[in-house]
């Protein structure tokens, strides 16, 4: 098979050593002749491995300790309404970045006040909306801090003067992150550390359990309750054990490879070269505010003239064997995503495909 770089947008492409260690645990978990997709989650083993992954969270995004990570089932699409159901009273505040950020809003509404505080929608969500008032009267403010399917981040812990609320899918783990500026931050695995079936939580436990002056709606259910998996250390019912497995040897490779400090680094060389060539490349253009460009997801188009030659350029780099860099429906044209196990070799071989396709093209 000839090499080939994927620039999958999610889920998306894992450090090698951490899929060739799921490959051996499917056939031997921890020298018990078990397979990690057979062993069970009560056995002192896999205990072994949670408390592992969860302090390598700790370690890793210097998580204080009274914040709980617990992990769940659901996706990030599952604390869209997990989140207004656990912290939601009266009126909650959404910064409307894109469709991620409009869908959470959204399930908020069942559960109260939803003020949508800025939002870009009208320009395609092609920037960041700045200078907006954050209500002081809502219980907290939600943001979403990559925008994954636009290529926008939000790249600084933002000042807040109530509970700030972040949905970091695409972006966790991929710069340092001051956590004591959140109340919690939550996302898909799928996008930077592990494979899809397991979401993270990072919770303050002081903003939990404050809902009872709530009218009209149900107690929360048993699940819902992030209560009910921090008290269990997220083995209420059965977690997502072969996701965990994973994300815990996608977090040790991160941690013996300089660890966030060391992928933030790795992360700015390779948007620095691969947004150099968009903005050097006659053929090409990028689609976002330069100064709200994600390091994540890098959205670019062809430029005016050139519209006829996507489908071609789409074929060259197919070719030569980039994977996942067709953009999404709603903004078309290109999208590679960066994450983590994705090299700047790998960056520079889409730049070559870029040249190479400009000296033919242009
Ligand atoms: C992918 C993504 C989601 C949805 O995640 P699921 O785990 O598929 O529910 C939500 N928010 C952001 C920012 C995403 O990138």
């Amino acid at each position: 098979m000839a090499q080939v770089h994927i620039f999958n947008a999610g889920p998306c492409v894992l450090p090698k050593e951490a899929t060739e260690a799921a490959i051996n645990a499917i056939r031997n978990f921890d020298n018990t002749g078990v397979g990690v997709l057979e062993i069970s989650h009560r056995t002192p083993g896999w205990e072994k491995i949670m408390e592992e992954t969860v302090q390598l969270w700790r370690d890793l995004l210097n998580i204080p300790e009274n914040y709980k990570i617990i992990f769940l089932g659901g996706g990030a699409s599952t604390q869209f309404f997990t989140v207004p159901a656990n912290l939601l009273n009266k009126k909650a505040a959404y910064l409307q970045t894109g469709v991620w950020a409009k869908k959470a809003g959204k399930e908020a509404k069942l559960f109260g006040e939803t003020e949508i505080v800025a939002s870009s929608e009208d320009k395609n969500y092609s920037y960041i909306p700045k200078g907006y008032k954050i209500p002081t009267d809502a219980d907290y403010f939600h943001i979403t801090t990559n925008n994954t399917i636009y290529g926008t981040e939000i790249k600084e812990d933002i000042d807040c003067p109530i509970n700030l609320v972040a949905d970091m899918s695409s972006d966790i783990m991929s710069r340092p992150v001051d956590v004591k500026k959140y109340a919690l931050i939550y996302g898909g695995a799928q996008k930077n550390v592990g494979p899809a079936g397991v979401t993270f939580v990072i919770v303050r436990e002081d903003v939990l359990g404050h809902i009872q002056d709530r009218k009209n709606l149900p107690v929360l259910p048993t699940m819902v309750d992030y209560r009910t998996h921090i008290e269990k250390d997220s083995m209420f019912n059965t977690p997502p054990v072969f996701a965990i497995y994973v994300m815990h040897e996608t977090l040790k490779w991160l941690k013996e490879n300089g660890g966030v400090e060391g992928a933030y680094k790795r992360n700015c060389e390779k948007a620095d070269t691969l947004y150099n060539e968009i903005d050097r490349n006659k053929m090409f253009v990028g689609t976002v505010a330069k100064e709200d460009r994600s390091r994540m997801n890098v959205c670019f188009v062809m430029a005016k003239g050139y519209e006829s030659k996507e489908a071609d350029f789409m074929a060259y780099a197919k070719a030569n064997g980039m994977v996942g860099i067709k953009g999404h429906r709603s903004v078309g044209g290109f999208r590679a995503s960066l994450y983590n196990a994705c090299t700047l070799d790998d960056v520079k071989a889409l730049v070559k495909c870029m040249q190479d396709f400009e000296k033919q093209n242009a």
